[in-house]
């Protein structure tokens, strides 16, 4: 079991994403556990405002 770092659910898979965090620990950007609710949640709120992304279509 791991905390999801957005909503701090406790669940047994974390997603790692990239966070655009840029500061002088993560110069790269930082990678974020997140549940599978808070990964779905952004891929909607993403599509809602960009579209789907263009590697989705098949
Ligand atoms: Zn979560």
């Amino acid at each position: 079991m791991a905390d999801c770092e957005l909503c701090t659910r406790a669940r047994p898979t974390l997603f790692p994403i990239k966070a655009p965090v840029h500061n002088l620990s993560y110069p790269e950007g930082a990678y974020k556990g997140v549940c599978d609710i808070c990964l779905e949640n952004m891929e909607k709120a993403w599509q809602e405002r960009f579209g789907p992304k263009p590697e989705a279509k098949k």
